[in-house]
């Protein structure tokens, strides 16, 4: 497996826009490529490139503020391909693509979709193997199904899915028999539902909350943040509100007074990120909790398109 960051796209942008400084920030996986690449620019064009070692997850994840606290010119955010070629005022987003075939796992993949009656598939992925989508779905054709490709937006491409958005996929939820999605992660879909259901029956009995607001740039939430402190204070709960970057056990013990959290970041740190010693809720748990302590029911609260809004400035995709 070999990830191919896009060289062409970066030398492109720094012989346009001649910047003095560049800030790059990528994902944990891609941090020696992209190391390799910084070294590149220096050598190429004696610009000065200053990669962030802090953790990186997502497009909302960018580095667009420090550009101005660290005095350069531009920023490169490599590897969350998305339907958008830039975010914030100096963010370029920098296309990764992963070399994969997944050949192999659909021939596995047919008769096992076969035995189970679905005729009319769905595919989804993560930004990496979008170039693989178009091969997947020749193949699934040309052994019989029907194919379904979920419909690009302003933030995702075509069957493209993010770990809290997935609206490219929900509108086509109801004419397809099975989704399949192409990648390496597992969604282990019935668990995680119990446990975030788990958690935020937990919460119910706690008496203080932390509430915390999520410091990464495409995750601001104040006004969501408000609204659920709002909500645990009508109902009787003690608040302290809280801002972090990276959301943590080891960042959460020191509170030992608090009994439960929620946190307005990203919702996969709640429901299958880590495991905290205390409920760490996020915001479709918080909206089920805010549901139960005012005597509704908890409802299909993880059963929307997006499990939050994420606030990156987006710029439309050029190329
Ligand atoms: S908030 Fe969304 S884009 Fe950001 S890391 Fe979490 S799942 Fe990924």
């Amino acid at each position: 497996m070999t990830i191919r960051i896009d060289e062409e796209k970066v030398f492109r942008l720094i012989e346009e826009r001649h910047p003095r400084a560049i800030i790059v920030n990528a994902p944990g996986g891609l941090q020696a490529q992209t190391r390799a690449l910084t070294e590149k620019i220096r050598e190429k064009y004696g610009v000065s490139c200053l990669l962030v070692g802090d953790s990186c997850f997502g497009i909302c994840d960018t580095v667009d503020e420090e550009v101005e606290k660290l005095d350069a010119d531009m920023a490169l955010h490599i590897g969350h391909n998305a339907a958008v070629s830039m975010v914030g005022d100096y963010t370029y987003l920098i296309d990764a693509t992963d070399d994969v075939s997944f050949d192999g796992v659909i021939e596995k993949a047919i008769p096992q979709l076969r035995s189970m009656k679905c005729e009319r598939i769905g595919l989804v992925t993560f930004s990496q193997h979008l170039h693989e989508l178009e091969p997947a779905r020749m193949k699934f054709q040309a052994a019989g199904f029907q194919v379904f490709l979920g419909k690009r937006n302003n933030l995702l491409l075509d069957s493209q899915v993010f770990g809290c958005d997935f609206s490219t996929a929900y509108p086509i939820r109801d004419e397809v028999d099975a989704f399949c999605f192409l990648g390496e992660s597992e969604f282990h879909a019935v668990g995680l539902a119990l446990s975030a259901i788990l958690s935020v029956y937990k919460a119910m009995d706690a008496k203080v909350f932390g509430v915390i607001t999520g410091l990464k740039e495409g995750q601001k939430m104040p006004g969501r943040t408000n609204w659920i402190v709002k909500r645990l204070e009508m109902h009787g709960r003690r608040v302290v509100q809280l801002a972090m970057r990276d959301i943590t056990p080891e960042r959460l013990a020191p509170l030992r007074d608090v009994d439960a959290f929620i946190q307005t970041a990203c919702p996969r740190i709640s429901i299958d990120g880590f495991t905290f010693d205390r409920p760490v809720l996020s915001i479709p748990q918080a909206d089920a909790l805010v549901r139960l302590l005012e005597g509704r029911e908890i409802g299909e609260f993880l059963q929307r398109p997006k499990w939050i809004e994420l606030t990156v400035g987006l710029i439309p995709r050029r190329n």
